[in-house]
């Protein structure tokens, strides 16, 4: 089934206490599109990049078989450029510049032939554009959104009125307690679903995440990766591995779900392994499901005898 991502494809200086990059590959549709295309059968991306996008990152994501008819190239200007610093605690970060250059006047527009992708992506952008995008999808299976706390303090109204048309919200726990306005995250999860998705996950960063669907809650672990370089992406690459689990499979049921969160957290903890999208250049098959046994025994509670 075709998975339809839209998000930011950017430009990232990133420094991490391990190293620095001036200038590396990212943007959320990136992550998720280069992350889903270990499993999705075809990933239709829209966004926009600038006159400076190499010709190398181009062909990176045609290598995935990532179809780019949706990419807008505006030659008026730049690709959007992000900087970020983390310091030892990699889940906080400091922005140190946004540069939105042609990502300012960005218009998702979706090609006829992406109109009928059956799963949705939609990344952390505006939530006024995400819902532009809805507008134009003809009645997608599962639409799957992303938002930060950036538009939920800066533009609730609009944030809510796109919830309406999503069926599964990703946030982290810090942007749940802050949207349902509520500290404890069971609550906070019901009031979210109220707001429209009909399921829900809190990504908990390094300590997992917690799925909410139908009656069930189901806490997927965290991996204890031993050589995280850099955390950027990893949220979307979550996203991604989800979504493409969820569109090859093509299977919503709940012991699905609960294997699509699974390969979310998989491929997240293959991203921080190395900078920028790096390591999701050339994963392999093999390393991708060994990992998810490896999740799997992190978690096996014995029976009580
Ligand atoms: P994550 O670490 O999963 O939250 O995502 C990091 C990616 O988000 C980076 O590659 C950035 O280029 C991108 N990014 C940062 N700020 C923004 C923004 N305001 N709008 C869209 N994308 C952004």
């Amino acid at each position: 089934m075709s998975l339809l991502v839209v998000g930011s494809v950017a430009y990232d200086g990133i420094e991490t206490p391990f190293g620095k990059k001036d200038r590396i590959l990212g943007g959320s549709a990136t992550y998720i599109s280069l992350a889903a295309s270990y499993f999705a059968n075809q990933i239709n991306l829209v966004g926009v990049v600038g006159k400076d996008f190499a010709d190398e990152d181009i062909e990176l994501l045609k290598s995935k078989d990532i179809d780019l008819e949706g990419l807008q190239i505006d030659k008026s200007g730049n690709t959007f450029f992000w900087q970020g610093k983390y310091h030892y605690d990699l889940n906080n970060r400091d922005t140190l510049d946004t540069q939105l250059n042609v990502f300012e006047h960005f218009d998702p527009i979706i090609p006829d032939g992406y109109k009928d992708s059956k799963y949705v992506a939609l990344g952390n952008i505006e939530p006024s554009l995400q819902e532009k995008v809805l507008d134009q999808v003809n009645n997608p299976d599962l639409v799957v959104m992303d938002t930060m706390n950036f538009w939920i303090e800066g533009t609730p109204d609009a944030l809510k009125k796109t919830l309406k048309g999503v069926d599964l919200l990703v946030i982290n726990d810090s942007e749940a307690r802050e949207l349902a306005e509520e500290p404890n995250l069971i609550k906070a999860a019901d009031k979210v679903r109220e707001m429209g998705p009909d399921s829900l996950i809190i990504k908990k960063g390094e300590h997992g995440a917690l799925l909410f669907a139908g009656d069930e809650i189901f806490s997927a672990p965290a991996y204890p990766v031993i050589d995280i370089f850099d955390p950027t992406g990893a949220g979307d690459t979550f996203m991604g591995g989800l979504l493409g689990w969820l569109s090859y499979t093509d299977d919503l049921t709940p012991n699905n779900m609960r294997k699509a969160v699974i390969f979310g957290s998989v491929m997240a903890s293959f991203c921080v392994e190395k900078f920028g999208p790096e390591r999701l250049k050339d994963l392999t098959e093999k390393e991708i499901y060994d990992r998810y046994r490896e999740f799997r025994q992190l978690s096996e509670i014995p029976e009580i005898d």
